[in-house]
């Protein structure tokens, strides 16, 4: 393995299934793969617990954190602040793992911007938009006014998916999630040629 580490950045349409993705990830238990932990100034969803899911922030420490450089990267999606933490992923890289970072598609261009070939950006596209829509109706859990937002941003999200080094359709829950390890994998033996060639 790359002893830099290795960041993966999943990004998906909202309701795309990304999160169910990663949580299964990080189920097989790799020692390797971790989990960046965003902060956010949107209110906690039921079941949402602080410092797993998100740190949420009030938008005054939001703000303070970013005048302070905290962030690798920092967005407004759907109105509220989302940011990766140098911190976090500084700590990681150093220890050679495989950093996990669900965030929205400007957020990882900006990371590959950033990090070059040690980022890798994954998109997983919805079978359908018919089939996002369904998704985002059955979580119950956001407002008829949320959901059409968010359908229209996804709209705007497949457009960049050409952007990304990969693209897998969440079809199949297992076969998706096989599908991202095998990326990863494959972007992690890719690392340790150059490496060794290098050394
Ligand atoms: P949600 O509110 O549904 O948890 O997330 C909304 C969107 O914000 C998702 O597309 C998610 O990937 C993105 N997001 C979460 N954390 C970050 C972050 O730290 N940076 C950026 N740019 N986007 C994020």
């Amino acid at each position: 393995m790359n002893e830099q580490g290795l960041l993966v950045v999943i990004s998906a349409p909202s309701g795309g299934g990304k999160t169910t993705i990663i949580r299964k990830v990080l189920e097989r238990h790799d020692p390797r793969f971790v989990y960046s932990v965003s902060c956010t100034t949107r209110k906690p969803r039921q079941n949402e617990v602080d410092g797993k899911d998100y740190f949420f922030l009030s938008e005054a420490e939001f703000k303070k954190r970013i005048a302070e450089g905290e962030f690798i990267e920092w967005a407004i999606v759907h109105d509220n602040y989302y940011g990766t933490s140098r911190a976090t992923i500084d700590h990681f890289l150093r220890q050679g793992k495989v950093v996990l970072l669900d965030i929205d598609i400007q957020g990882g261009i900006e990371v590959k911007r950033i990090y070059g070939d040690q980022a890798l950006l994954i998109f997983i596209k919805p079978p359908s938009m018919h089939d996002l829509e369904r998704r985002l109706r059955s979580r119950q859990s956001d407002s008829d006014a949320v959901i059409r937002k968010r359908l229209e941003n996804a709209r705007h999200e497949l457009e960049k998916q050409s952007q990304y080094d990969a693209v897998i359709t969440n079809d199949i829950l297992e076969n998706t999630v096989d599908q991202v390890i095998e990326t990863i994998e494959k972007k992690i033996a890719e690392l340790s040629q150059t490496e060794s060639i290098r050394r």
